[in-house]
């Protein structure tokens, strides 16, 4: 049975408080935290065309790379287990034994198999001889990369713009997006769509080629702008002062943002607003791209 099927379209919440009301910018959250109760916010879009892919080519199994807290392993095990293909996750890193981490119990309990690399074999994994050995170690799985990210999320993602213009009855001036391997960011872009793109990890400032070369066009760039200043110590690392907006923005607008991403991403955001970065009458949309169940308990 495909349990998979989402709740589209995703709200498209118009939010207002005294920074943005200063500002003369309207500032609207697309929620995507809302597509799926499992497979949330971003991997939910960018794994639909993958697996409509694999099941067209009569695969079983799909197998994909992350580390121990990734959303995109969580999304996978779910997202298999709902719609039936066996899952394999190939994880960075010792084998944690007892220790597990959430997300990776949770991978396990919907039947994913997971298999520990050491963090030198883990870089392979978006080389040719590497994919054609595991290829051939697990059978000939449905392979999706790392992230989810591949031209085939890039369709999926392009969806979520679609959507949000109709529901908005006209482009935005920009996108916000936070950014991890810049799946997301280049999907928006791929649509000619100006993106602010927030990444999640310390010394980011690679991802511009990333996500430029994702979209596989090269007259994108004047369209991104990547700020790579609100990683907030690196990649999961997290301050008082981000959690602290994080719970004042949920108790003001009801929303839910969690540390590793969206938080990090709506905190620069409005800093940029409140420095003046945007003109009178902007229009924001900022995506929520979901990952709520990696949030830190003091935060619920
Ligand atoms: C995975 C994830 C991202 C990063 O998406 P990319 O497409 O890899 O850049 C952003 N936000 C959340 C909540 C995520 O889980």
């Amino acid at each position: 049975m495909d349990l998979l099927v989402p709740s589209l379209p995703t709200p498209l919440q118009e939010i207002t408080d005294s920074v943005i009301i200063k500002a003369g910018v309207r500032l609207y959250i697309k929620r995507d935290d809302l597509i799926h109760p499992t497979v949330s916010g971003n991997k939910w879009r960018k794994l639909k065309y993958n697996l409509e892919q694999a099941r067209s080519e009569g695969a079983k199994t799909l197998l994909t790379f992350g580390g121990a807290f990734s959303n995109h392993l969580y999304a996978t095990a779910a997202a298999g287990k709902y719609s039936g293909f066996a899952t394999i996750g190939i994880v960075r890193g010792e084998d944690p034994g007892e220790r597990k981490s959430s997300t990776l119990k949770f991978c396990e309990e919907q039947g994913m198999q997971l298999h520990y690399v050491s963090r030198e074999e883990y870089k392979l994994r978006n080389s040719d001889f590497y994919i054609d050995k595991i290829r051939e170690q697990f059978e000939n799985p449905f392979i999706i990369p790392e992230g989810g990210t591949s031209e085939r999320a890039l369709q999926g993602v392009q969806e979520l713009v679609t959507e949000t213009e109709e529901q908005l009855g006209r482009s935005p001036d920009y996108y916000a997006v936070a950014v991890g391997t810049g799946g997301t960011a280049a999907g928006i872009l791929s649509t000619g769509a100006h993106v602010l793109a927030f990444s999640a990890l310390k010394g980011g400032a690679f991802l511009e080629g990333d996500i430029l070369n994702l979209v596989g066009e090269n007259d994108k760039e004047g369209q991104l702008e990547l700020f790579t200043d609100y990683h907030f110590k690196g990649y999961a690392k997290y301050t008082d002062q981000l959690l602290d907006f994080i719970l004042k923005f949920k108790k003001k607008h009801g929303i839910q943002l969690e540390q590793v991403y969206t938080g990090k991403m709506l905190f620069g955001l409005y800093d940029l607003i409140e420095k003046g970065y945007f003109k009178t009458g902007d229009c924001i949309v900022a995506v929520h791209t979901g990952g709520l169940q990696g949030l830190l308990a003091e935060l619920k």
